[in-house]
């Protein structure tokens, strides 16, 4: 027996003919996890401007303290707490300003305060910022009422990120925010990992790619454009090698060629047992390929293996053809395992409970996937089934914003009930 045959069969509740999600997705972690994967060890050293949604190889420590110097967090007046009599107002003499970026240059005495803006470095002598709006403003004299308390309105160098302390863990992906952040660090090279590298073809005879005229019987394929988009948030560098007819020796041709260059090969079509479907028993021919219907809607054939070419050997995933399917499975399945295969840190997909609109059709033993979408309403969060939830509709993907999950033992679902959803913002 191969040893993914006998790691999935060490799974309780293993049953490749009618195989649980959770079960499904413990096989594959299970075995990604296990095996080394070379990327999570290998480092380059690039450009800040280059580095947007790649993986960090390395903690990032902070070389410098944030913010730099003690500085007010609103427009006011700097002062001595020691300046201020217990429970009385008392009238201060205006002796220079600080602004964000030309601070103040002198030590304030006794007596003295400073006009401060947002952001402008505490002058020395100085711990505390009343707000303008509180200060009587005569000339240079300013009073400031009672009740202020020592400190208000400071920000501390070091407050939000002390020098040497950790900024980002290795494994984090640069978005957005991690970009920003590594920037205001004054940090312009980082070192991440080299891209995942991943192989996606399509099969299918009735295929035909955008461009390409229309023929009878004939398909426009939408899975390698999904699937790349999909790839594209994860960090990864896709190949796309184009659409395989349904002929043994070209999809071995492309699977011998994808193992080669690759460390993870996704295939969508011809995984059912459909008398076209020859991806899988070729797959199986070149490594260890296990052939799985899933207990799940949409998708339920699925293949998940690891096949070999010249001396090199890459993951293999095998999704349904159907657009909505092939986007789902790579979601539940192929996602976490690019997460594991990169060693990015915990990034699970928001799931919540939300109120449901409508009524849903639910058979118990199997987990469903509808497409939805959230709103916000005065009684909390509400979700709206997707009018057509069939398994080709790329459409109803193209305007949900999140997947239902109706869990595995559920059966029918009321109108009002709570059920749980996972967020695709940032995903799809
Ligand atoms: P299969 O899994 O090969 O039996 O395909 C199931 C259904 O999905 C068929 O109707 C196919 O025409 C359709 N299909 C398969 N691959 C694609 C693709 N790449 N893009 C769009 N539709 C596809
Ligand atoms: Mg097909």
């Amino acid at each position: 027996m191969s040893s993914l045959a006998s790691l999935a069969g060490k799974q309780p509740g293993y049953d490749a003919a009618n195989l649980p999600v959770d079960i499904a997705r413990a096989v594959i972690l299970r075995a990604v996890e296990q095996a080394d994967s070379p990327s999570r060890h290998q480092h380059e050293h690039i450009a800040l401007t280059d580095a947007l949604d790649r993986i960090l190889a390395c903690d990032i420590l902070s070389p410098i303290d944030v913010p730099a110097n003690d500085n007010s967090a609103m427009d006011g007046y700097a002062l001595r707490s020691a300046d201020l009599p217990a429970g009385q107002p008392t009238v201060l003499r205006e002796v220079g300003v600080s602004l964000a970026g030309r601070p103040f240059q002198g030590t304030v005495e006794a007596g003295e305060c400073v006009r401060i803006m947002t952001g402008a470095v505490m002058p020395a002598g100085t711990d505390t910022v009343v707000i303008r709006e509180l200060v009587q403003v005569d000339a240079k004299n300013i009073a400031i009422p009672a009740g202020q308390s020592v400190g208000a309105n400071r920000r501390r160098a070091g407050d939000d990120l002390a020098r040497g302390s950790p900024a980002l863990p290795a494994g984090t992906r640069i978005g957005a925010a991690q970009w920003g952040l590594i920037a205001s660090l004054g940090l312009a090279q980082v070192d991440v990992r080299p891209p995942l590298r991943v192989a996606v073809f399509s099969t299918g005879d009735e295929l035909r790619d955008a461009g390409q005229g229309m023929r009878e019987g004939a398909q426009f394929d939408s899975n390698r454009y999904s699937l790349r988009g999909l790839l594209s948030r994860l960090g990864c560098t896709a190949s796309d090698l184009g659409i395989v007819p349904d002929e043994a020796g070209a999809i071995e041709a492309t699977l011998r060629n994808a193992a080669a260059g690759h460390k993870v090969i996704i295939t969508s079509g011809g995984v059912s047992e459909g008398d076209a479907d020859l991806t899988a028993p070729m797959m199986r021919q070149l490594g260890e390929v296990l052939q799985w219907k899933l207990a799940m809607r949409p998708g339920r054939p699925f293949a998940f293996g690891k096949i070999a070419s010249q001396d090199q050997s890459a993951w293999l995933f095998g999704l349904p053809g159907n657009p909505v399917a092939a986007m789902i499975a790579f979601i539940q399945f192929v996602r976490p395992a690019i997460l594991a295969l990169t060693g990015q840190v915990d990034d699970a997909l928001p799931a919540f409970a939300a109120r449901v609109t409508t009524a849903m059709r639910k058979r118990p033993g199997r987990t469903e996937f509808a497409r939805g979408r959230l709103a916000m309403t005065d009684t909390g969060i509400q979700v709206t089934p997707a009018d057509n939830q069939g398994s080709s509709v790329l459409r109803s993907m193209s305007t949900a914003n999140c997947l239902i999950v109706l869990e595995h033992a559920r059966g029918d679902v009321n109108a009002g009930e709570t059920v749980m959803v996972q967020a695709l913002a940032g995903l799809v």
